[in-house]
């Protein structure tokens, strides 16, 4: 049961040359650049293969990727090779960011609340507080899996090939296993279930929300300042 199996599954993380990847940075790209007025150095935390970093960089911004997976920054210095592209990809992880205390003027995370249980979401947002210039701002981009679990349904298709055939909440509601299948595979994955109302509630003990914004119908696009 892993998260392997699912980036392997899907391209909506994994291939920045997909119409599922290019569709996220699509829709995030007007609102990034519109909160980004000043150039500078970016930390693109939890990173992925790295098409956020890319895009940052092609906007003149100075961007370093981090992502605890080596398969993960493989891909993405591989990307960057090929871009001839100077964003700086480091394997670790972010519950202990590999960086001094003010040094970025972003931080970026997108796309990554499901790995983080609420202890391990606790550290990354107080390491998030550390690297980050007292100026500088926190960018939080989610979907809110509280309300969009019940809209997923067994026999849902996700993707071009798989479709949901399970899906298990533990009693608490804490996280989900939800069950993949296809015609030639199937896995599971357990998910962190994160809300809005608990993503604030956390990240208001280190920072202060200067904007909000709802992108689509489940998902949430945040800015901070620490506090
Ligand atoms: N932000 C990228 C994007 O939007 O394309 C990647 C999103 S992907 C859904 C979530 C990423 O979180 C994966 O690449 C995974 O390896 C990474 N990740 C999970 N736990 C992590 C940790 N403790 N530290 C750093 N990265 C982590």
């Amino acid at each position: 049961m892993g998260f392997a199996e699912y980036y392997r599954a899907f391209p909506t993380y994994t291939d920045i040359h997909s119409e599922e990847y290019r569709r996220r940075l699509e829709e995030l790209e007007p609102l990034l650049i519109k909160y980004m007025p000043r150039r500078g150095r970016v930390l693109d935390l939890a990173c992925g293969v790295g098409g956020f970093s890319f895009l940052l960089e092609d906007h003149g911004f100075d961007v370093v990727g981090l992502d605890v997976s080596e398969e993960m920054i493989a891909k993405a210095k591989e990307y960057a090779r090929k871009r001839a592209s100077k964003v700086e990809f480091i394997q670790g992880d972010a519950r202990e960011i590999p960086f001094e205390d003010n040094t970025f003027d972003y931080v970026l995370f997108i796309d990554s609340l499901v790995h983080f249980e609420p202890l391990e979401l606790n550290k990354v947002f107080k390491e998030v507080r550390r690297v980050l210039k007292p100026e500088g701002k926190f960018i939080i981009y989610f979907t809110d899996l509280r309300e969009l679990l019940p809209r997923l349904k067994d026999g849902l298709v996700v993707g071009q090939e798989y479709w949901i055939s399970k899906i298990i909440p533990d009693r608490e509601e804490k996280t989900v296993v939800i069950e993949f299948m296809s015609e030639k595979d199937s896995f599971r994955v357990r998910f962190n279930i994160w809300g809005k109302t608990a993503v604030e509630l956390l990240a208001n003990l280190y920072f202060a929300q200067e904007v909000a914004e709802k992108v689509g119908n489940y998902s949430y696009f945040i800015i901070y300042r620490p506090k």
